[in-house]
């Protein structure tokens, strides 16, 4: 016989259902008795996504097993109301918070890379090459991709909407306030090496004429020994970060 549950889907999770519900409201109906995370990924949405779910009002694990009739309520992260009472189904993030990037999120990892994130990039790595580094190393997995998140190893992720650096930005800068952390020409594009400030004395013969004209600040990656500085390499970025802010005091 078939058996049904009610799920009520919040926030940015009704647009992430792969068949449109109206507000986020879904009949599901299952024959065995499916652990409330699988019928959560039936429906699109990756576990990454949710951070809390209650049924019949009480907090309850991905493994719960699903029964007829239940009433299933599910919170994406960074909701505001009502789960406070909840538990959380991710264990704390790693702080600072260090990522890894799917192989189509090249621009991404250089831009964070340049903001101080530790990000590791690769365009050839396969997904269990992700997942696998991912859990070795406590990293946030970012994706556009459902499928790399619904992988069961995975732990923390985020399924990224946008496909510009503003919206991707906005949207990381919700999930983990990574304004907080930011540290301009922290980390080298190239390679995720990290920065360190070196004299200009120590560098002069590399530097163009101009460069060696117009600037005085400069940083050396410790690992590919590459040379950076703010005029052109941080500034768009910086720029973005700063708009960021800027939208960020006018909501508050
Ligand atoms: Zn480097």
């Amino acid at each position: 016989m078939d058996h049904s549950a009610h799920f009520q889907f919040f926030g940015r999770l009704q647009n992430l259902l792969v068949r449109p519900h109206q507000a986020g409201d879904v009949l599901y109906t299952f024959t065995e008795y499916p652990a409330v995370k699988d019928a959560i990924e039936a429906l699109g949405i990756p576990h990454t996504e949710v951070a809390a779910l209650a049924i019949n009002g009480t907090s309850v694990s991905f493994a719960y097993p699903l029964q007829h009739t239940d009433r299933v309520e599910v919170y994406p992260h960074a909701w505001p109301l009502t789960l406070a009472s909840l538990v959380s189904l991710t264990p704390p993030l790693p702080d600072p918070p260090r990522f890894i990037l799917d192989v189509h999120l090249g621009k991404l990892a250089r831009r964070l890379r340049m903001l101080g994130f530790d990000c590791l990039y690769r365009n050839d790595y396969e997904d269990a090459e992700i997942v696998e580094i991912a859990c070795r190393d406590d990293r946030i997995v970012l994706t556009r991709d459902r499928g790399l998140l619904k992988r069961k190893r995975v732990v923390w992720g985020c399924l990224l909407d946008g496909d510009r650096f503003p919206e991707q930005l906005r949207e990381l800068e919700a999930r983990y306030g990574l304004l907080a952390d930011i540290s301009p020409l922290g980390r080298c594009p190239n390679c995720n090496g990290l920065l360190q400030p070196v004299a200009k004395g120590e560098i002069l013969e590399r530097l163009e004429p101009k460069t060696r004209l117009y600037y005085d600040a400069f940083r050396r990656c410790i690992d590919c020994a590459q040379i950076y500085w703010e005029g052109t390499h941080a500034e768009k970025i910086l720029d973005w970060v700063r708009g960021l802010c800027a939208a960020r005091m006018l909501e508050k």
